[in-house]
């Protein structure tokens, strides 16, 4: 039997414990843990998680991102148009996933990157998802939870989805393109 003093107790200790492991943390590249990193947060993902990409060709952040997916996690991804051609792109490999990405071809770089995930942990840097950056660039990358930063985050993803193009077949993209 627990008295209800203890029980506060656990219940401030539950706070204090999740106040502490809440801060912002910093990666850097080369093979400083950035792509763990980015795994460990989507692995934690409940409900949704928003991408935002420039080069994007990390098998294993993709593979997390389908795992999310598949545990029912909400994932949208806007990516570079350049990943359209790029041999190594993800892109194929989400959207056989079912997670179709949406193309930027609005920029002449769409060189976010950033995550949002459950509304409420930030990942960003100059660290782009791929393997080069994180076993030879010199990259850094920020995990914050803050859910007003990532609120502003998600605001611009969604100004940005307003114009983009589905990865997909030809035909998809006459509706995405009245839109501008
Ligand atoms: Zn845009």
């Amino acid at each position: 039997m627990i008295l209800p003093s203890m029980r506060f107790a656990f219940l401030l200790l539950f706070v204090l414990t999740q106040l502490a492991t809440a801060q912002t943390k910093v990666y850097f590249s080369p093979k400083g843990g950035c792509t763990e990193a980015i795994v460990t947060e989507l692995g934690r993902a409940k409900s949704s998680v928003f991408v935002a990409s420039f080069t994007f060709t990390s098998t294993e952040i993709a593979k997390a991102l389908i795992d999310a997916k598949k545990r029912g996690v909400r994932v949208s991804a806007i990516l570079d148009s350049s990943n359209e051609t790029e041999k190594y792109s993800a892109a194929t490999f989400l959207q056989n996933a079912g997670i179709p990405p949406l193309m930027d071809h609005k920029h002449p770089i769409f060189h976010n990157k950033f995550m949002v995930i459950d509304g409420a942990t930030l990942i960003t840097g100059s660290f782009n998802f791929t393997k080069a950056a994180e076993t030879s660039n010199a990259e850094n990358l920020l995990v914050i939870p803050d859910a007003k930063l990532c609120g502003q985050y998600l605001v611009n993803w969604q100004e940005h989805s307003k114009h983009c193009e589905r990865y997909e077949r030809k035909e998809a993209k006459a509706n995405s393109r009245t839109k501008k």
